[in-house]
């Protein structure tokens, strides 16, 4: 199955409608500060610089140049770049998330509090490399930090105990 050359220009439209959409994003995400370009694009009060917004992952500002939209039901499962399906997003954390393997994606998705065996997921750390990270709480108090693609098959800690518990 290949579904992964979704993000073509059909599906993305034109650059002007592109342009459209990052100016959307900016405005409608618009953060707390401004990005002044002329001394490498350092954080400046709101209304003193170029209008930015901040990546959904990441934190980072980003301008109606450098912004791009991500889409939250992701295109290979039909989303699209409807302006309900799209939130900003750097390029760094948008082309990972997109090359992200299935089973980091899907647990990029997974939320605080979930649980899997008797692991209960407590913080995302981020991705690194292809894989989503997360700090996980075993139901022993065992804390541990575990690969997004790992987490189905370790569903707790290292101990014995716990192991024979969540098999
Ligand atoms: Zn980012
Ligand atoms: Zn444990």
């Amino acid at each position: 199955m290949s579904t992964r050359g979704t993000t073509n220009a059909n599906v993305r439209g034109s650059s002007t409608s592109r342009a459209a959409r990052r100016r959307w994003l900016v405005t409608t995400y618009r953060a707390d500060v401004d990005l002044h370009p002329e001394h490498g694009m350092y954080p400046v009060p709101l209304g003193e610089g170029t209008p930015a917004c901040r990546c959904y992952r990441c934190g980072k500002l980003l301008t109606v140049e450098s912004v791009t939209a991500d889409r939250i039901k992701p295109g290979c499962q039909g989303g699209t770049y409807v302006r309900t399906n799209i939130r900003p997003a750097c390029l760094t954390c948008n082309s990972v998330t997109g090359g992200a393997t299935r089973s980091a994606r899907t647990y990029i998705r997974r939320k605080v509090g979930d649980r899997v065996g008797q692991v209960v997921l407590v913080e995302y750390l981020g991705i690194q490399g292809r894989n989503a990270y997360w700090r996980c709480v075993c139901d022993c108090g065992a804390e541990m930090r575990v690969q997004s693609g790992q987490l189905r098959t370790v569903r707790s800690c290292a101990s014995s105990a716990c192991k024979a518990k969540a098999a």
